[in-house]
């Protein structure tokens, strides 16, 4: 009688659980279940990463450290998110509610009929806060970039190119800077061009819903670090938490030392860490460029988070124009108590350099008398606490130099591959960018294996590695 054999499965172990290694575990147990053996080695005691909550002592809520948002144009996140049965946790709203403390709110809702990007034209012309001719000179500088190729883009700032296509100081400050700031997490004096108009072509005017705002209905500790959890668990891989992995080894054999000295055997290593933290991980001499990209500027965010005694209106969240607040979200999910009547709200600034200058105190005192212009309605409720959460490696810079720095998913190692947000997949720092440098990654792992690629799930544009790879 013939002995059956069977392959050894490969052992694939990622390192770090962020939605980029998540995403790259998920993509080799959907496209090949059972043919590889993965494991997910995360840091902290849960997954997610920057897309988590912390536990609000006075009430044990989950809080999100900092209201993540998405748009209809994620295509990658939404996908991943329909695969594992969670679909429904990204609450979709197809109309912007945008205040200025000097003019009356104005509702922002593109046309379902309209072909892109026309379907935006009346939805611009209900902005109250700009005049005819700011909204004209918008018109033209949007049709100029949907001409503009990308590559001619390179090197540039957002702020040169909005200026170079007419764009006053009060347009750029008053439309354009209100976008990408949120969007780019980083102040568009500084920010590429080439990203920026990813942010507007693709992501903003591109397709007729690629504008919607997808804001998740429970906290992200929930989504992702325990049901998105399960569900890549439920798959066959692995997550062992409060693992860092300190070293990786390939001589004899390619190998992951963790903080507790285990050494863990691999065919292949994904890194799916943040850009700062592959300095320890990533020596020059198994990537040449590694310091290169370790060193990339980061910008901060910071989240407002207040609690009020009373809920003060209808609205779950808000743009606010031409204050030091930029949105304003409500908390989204039911509270458990009926007779528990107060309110948790959260302001969110990007690129909050200015704001981290001030004193907290003050800072609090200004944002509350912003919200309280913006809705009459709060001049009556009490604010019972603030906390205010900043995170000053929020997301990487998206200058025009970084955009050279950022790396292919695949290096020069058959058996290591990059993933995270910040790799170069064209996107800002970005749920978005993370899932999709997660299926850059495992498609780099199946093309070292010879095995047939993965689908991203749009016809953006990408990186080397998914111009090469990615069928
Ligand atoms: C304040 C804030 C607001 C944001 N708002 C939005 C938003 O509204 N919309 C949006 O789309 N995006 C937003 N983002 C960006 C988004 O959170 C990130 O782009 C995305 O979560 C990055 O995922 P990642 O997996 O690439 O990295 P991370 O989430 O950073 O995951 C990397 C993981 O690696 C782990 N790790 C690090 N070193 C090691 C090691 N040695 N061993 C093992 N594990 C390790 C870390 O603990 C972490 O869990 C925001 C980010 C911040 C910080």
């Amino acid at each position: 009688m013939n002995a059956i054999t069977e392959t050894p499965r490969k052992r694939i172990v990622i390192v770090g659980g962020g939605l980029a290694g998540l995403s790259a575990a998920e993509a080799l147990a959907d496209a090949y279940p059972d043919q590889f053996q993965i494991r997910i080695l995360e840091a902290k005691q849960t997954v997610g990463g920057r897309a988590g909550s912390f536990t609000d002592p006075a009430t044990g809520e989950s809080i999100d450290y900092c209201q993540h948002v998405a748009m209809g144009c994620c295509a990658n996140l939404i996908s991943l998110l329909d695969r594992r049965g969670l679909g429904g946790q990204l609450h979709r709203y197809r109309e912007l509610l945008f205040l200025h403390p000097d003019h009356p709110p104005s509702r922002f809702a593109p046309s379902r009929w309209l072909p892109a990007p026309f379907h935006l034209v009346g939805a611009l012309a209900s902005l109250r806060f700009l005049t005819l001719r700011q909204r004209r000179q918008i018109h033209r500088a949007m049709l100029k970039l949907f001409r503009t190729s990308n590559e001619s883009l390179v090197g540039q700032t957002a702020h040169q190119w909005l200026q170079s296509a007419g764009q006053e100081s009060a347009t750029i400050r008053e439309f354009w800077d209100v976008i990408l700031v949120s969007a780019l997490g980083e102040n568009p004096r500084v920010v590429s061009m080439a990203v920026a108009r990813k942010v507007f072509v693709d992501g903003f005017a591109g397709s007729v819903g690629a504008s919607d705002v997808l804001v998740p209905r429970q906290p992200l500790a929930d989504l992702f670090g325990r049901e998105l959890r399960q569900a890549i668990e439920s798959m066959g891989v692995s997550v062992a938490t409060q693992t860092a992995v300190k070293q990786l080894r390939s001589d004899p054999k390619v190998a992951i030392q963790t903080q507790h000295g285990e050494v863990i055997p691999a065919d292949h290593v994904v890194v799916a860490v943040p850009w700062h933290a592959t300095k320890g991980l990533l020596s020059p001499e198994l990537v040449p460029d590694a310091p290169a990209f370790a060193a990339i500027p980061s910008s901060p965010i910071s989240g407002l988070h207040l609690w009020f005694d009373r809920q003060f209106t209808d609205q779950q969240h808000a743009v606010m124009v031409g204050t030091i607040s930029q949105w304003m979200f409500r908390q989204p999910w039911e509270k458990e108590s009926d007779q528990d009547q107060s309110c948790y709200y959260q302001i969110v600034i990007s690129a909050s350099q200015q704001a981290r200058q001030m004193k907290k105190t003050e800072l609090v005192q200004s944002v509350v008398a912003e919200i309280c212009h913006a809705f009459p309605a709060a001049r009556n409720a009490k604010l019972l606490r603030s906390r205010i959460v900043t995170d000053p490696l929020s997301v990487f810079s998206v200058r025009p130099e970084v955009e050279a720095l950022r790396p292919a998913a695949q290096t020069q190692l058959p058996w290591l591959h990059l993933a995270g947000d910040w790799i170069e997949t064209g996107w800002p720092a970005t749920m978005e960018g993370a899932v999709l440098s997660g299926r850059m990654a495992a498609s780099s792992v199946l093309n070292r294996e010879g095995l047939a690629t993965i689908k991203c799930e749009d016809g953006l544009p990408r990186g080397r590695i998914a111009r090469h790879l990615i069928r």
